[in-house]
């Protein structure tokens, strides 16, 4: 396709960044004992061997099948990828990377079951809309890194489905809307999604009853040209210790937003006049703009469509930061919420998990959701650990799919 050239990075550049990561204590693979790591060094490779600087194999194709531990999770269903690792000089993403590919083979795996259908303003591949992307010949905005070419970014497909038994019909089935995808670099929360909609959609009995007493409507990437970008830029860290030239945004790049926040944001005189967007381009932050973004502009139409303006609960699906063990977040009311209470009495989505009340700028998805004006859902943040294995993180997924059971079926 169309990015230009896998950039080749100067000595001088791989050994800045290895003083930056070790001056900020990084674990490497080894230590962690992490499972992403398997995915390439113990794992089967089929094709397709890639390796970084420091010997860290970051690329082979894979198949969730293949791995050791699937035999536990008859629920996950095959599926193969090219594992991309974030080497070892990153701080966080110790799961392999979610692509944009990835996304949509996933989508186009779950298009013919009887259960799944496409979001009712997408079309029949289950895309609502796509990105207007970014042309070959002009740099991304506000680009600010010397070593790394900026590289052109095509239109992406905007993903929108629905699961729940069509046959079930019932004016009063639990509405829950699933997003992730706002950052760039959170992969846990994708491989967290990737395992509640695994759930959803197998035989499981608890699975075949939430089918039939909730709708599931799910926008697995909801900033993909940002994702895009992450993820073909082989060694890119959480950019976070990079130098940044002068004048240059401040937040690192791609990690919070895609190239149009970027040029919206460079546009504007002063950065922090922008009061609730945070101040930052972060697609995070402006789920209560109108006719700024073509993702927000997509997705939350297809929202109000698909849940008729209210959704009983959401989550947004971001984590893998090293703040462990990781968290949920949510106000007040949606932490007393009859979800809330049975995720809590059955330890999900891990044991270590911390649970936090927090509020937040009105522009993240979860504030926007608990508005009026958004979706009047109880909505939740989930920011799952950067210890969690992909293994785990699938397996948190499920259980957050088990606190829906609970409450549909007390
Ligand atoms: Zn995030």
């Amino acid at each position: 396709m169309t990015y230009r050239r896998l950039i080749s990075v100067p000595a001088a550049a791989c050994a800045l960044i290895l003083s930056v990561s070790l001056m900020g204590g990084t674990v490497s693979f080894a230590e962690t004992g992490n499972e992403g790591l398997r995915d390439s060094s113990f794992g089967v490779i089929k094709d397709h061997f890639d390796w970084t600087v420091d010997g860290v194999l970051t690329r082979g194709i894979v198949s969730l099948r293949d791995f050791d531990w699937a035999e536990e999770l008859e629920w996950v269903r095959d599926f193969e990828y090219e594992s991309l690792l974030n080497t070892k000089e990153g701080n966080i993403s110790y799961v392999p990377r979610y692509t944009p590919e990835m996304k949509s083979a996933h989508v186009q795996s779950l298009r013919d079951l009887p259960w799944v259908a496409p979001s009712k303003q997408a079309d029949e591949n289950m895309v609502l809309g796509q990105t207007p992307g970014w042309p070959d010949d002009e740099d991304l905005p506000t680009w600010p890194y010397e070593y790394y070419e900026s590289p052109a970014v095509p239109p992406q497909n905007i993903h929108g489905f629905t699961i729940t038994d069509p046959e079930a019909e019932d004016d009063e089935k639990l509405q829950v809307v699933l997003v992730a995808g706002n950052h760039s670099s959170e992969m846990h929360g994708c491989w967290a999604l990737h395992g509640m909609i695994e759930f959803l959609v197998s035989e499981d009995p608890r699975a075949e009853t939430l089918r039939r007493k909730a709708a599931f409507h799910v926008y697995p990437l909801a900033c993909p040209e940002s994702r895009y970008i992450h993820t073909r830029i082989p060694t890119i860290p959480t950019l976070a210790g990079l130098p940044i030239p002068e004048g240059r945004v401040a937040e690192a790049y791609p990690l919070r937003g895609g190239p149009e926040l970027y040029a919206y944001y460079d546009s504007l005189e002063h950065w922090s006049d922008t009061g609730a967007m945070g101040g930052r381009p972060d697609h995070n932050r402006v789920w209560d703009t109108e006719g700024l973004f073509t993702t927000i502009d997509t997705l939350v139409p297809a929202m109000k469509a698909d849940t008729g303006g209210e959704a009983d609960y959401l989550w947004d699906f971001h984590g893998g930061y090293p703040h462990d063990p990781g968290d949920y977040r949510g106000t007040e009311e949606a932490m007393q919420s009859p979800y809330a209470q049975a995720l809590e009495a059955r330890d999900a989505p891990y044991p270590e998990v911390l649970r936090r009340t927090q509020g937040g700028a009105s522009g993240m998805t979860r504030m926007w959701a608990t508005s009026e004006d958004g979706l009047n859902a109880h909505a939740f943040t989930f920011e799952p650990g950067q210890q969690l294995t992909k293994k785990q993180a699938l397996v948190a997924g499920k259980n957050l799919a088990l606190g829906f059971h609970d409450i549909v079926t007390e």
